[in-house]
């Protein structure tokens, strides 16, 4: 089987005297794309805060790359390769297409910024076209896109997807899925966070399922798909 890239186990997190995550264990393999999905309010996005350094865990362990990430701020996790793409995407709204893209280059300090920039305007021509405009003047499908794009500068090793479609125009949401699947493709690991269960697992080799804090089921994204529990629950049928 391929390297563990991400391990977590019996993850606990809580607000206050809010338990949003009970427990909850899951890992992901190199050049996998692994989908968590869940209704509202599941603790999909609490998960994600956990790994990525911004939420304090209660109990449980993290690894990344064979070894605990206890303690370590978000900041250090970038500079590794752990990067996330947040709910809600984060625009500098001030700042261009471009300035917004060097951000995220902001832990690197090699000098094929640039290049890799180029890149980022390969996958998203729509960037390249805006790269003058200020980055709040572009549409939510075009931010997601642009927050996306800042995340893949900083080279991660996996990225973390908080619902990348949400909020989106059916076609947008279409784009924004055959770009997951394009990253992918090119060779990054993902963990992607949706409640739009049939696309992303869909996409996926493997997914979790998340209710109440607890991640209930768990296996090939095919097979999940095909669960009846799962169809009925996440699929509207
Ligand atoms: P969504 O798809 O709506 O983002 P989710 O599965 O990502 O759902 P979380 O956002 O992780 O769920 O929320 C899990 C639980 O924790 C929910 O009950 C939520 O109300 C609660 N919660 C989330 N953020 C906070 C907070 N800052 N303070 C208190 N409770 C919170």
């Amino acid at each position: 089987m391929s390297e563990i890239m991400l391990k977590v186990t019996g993850l606990k997190v809580a607000y206050g005297g809010i338990q949003a995550v009970k427990g909850a264990t899951l890992e992901v393999h190199a050049g996998e794309l692994v989908s968590l999905i869940g209704a509202n309010g599941a603790g999909k996005t609490t998960t994600l805060k956990a790994i990525t350094g911004l939420l304090e865990p209660k109990d449980g362990s993290i690894e990344y790359l064979g070894r605990s990430i206890k303690g370590q701020g978000a900041w250090e996790l970038v500079k590794q390769g752990l990067v996330m793409v947040p709910e809600g995407r984060g625009t500098f709204t001030r700042m261009t297409i471009t300035e917004n893209l060097q951000m995220g280059a902001f832990t690197r300090d090699d000098k094929e910024v640039e290049a890799d920039i180029e890149k980022v305007f390969d996958i998203f021509p729509r960037l390249k076209e805006r790269r003058h405009q200020l980055g709040g003047t572009m549409s939510g499908g075009e931010q997601q896109m642009l927050a996306m794009g800042r995340a893949l500068m900083a080279r991660p090793k996996v990225l973390l997807l908080d619902e990348p479609s949400m909020g989106l125009s059916p076609i947008m949401v279409d784009k924004i899925f055959e770009v997951v699947n394009d990253i992918h493709q090119r060779g990054t690991t993902v963990l992607l966070v949706e409640q739009n269960a049939s696309r992303a697992l869909g996409l996926a080799n493997r997914g979790y399922v998340m209710e109440s804090g607890e991640v209930t089921m768990a296996g090939e994204a095919k097979a999940l798909l095909n669960d009846p529990k799962v169809r009925a629950a996440y699929l509207g049928e």
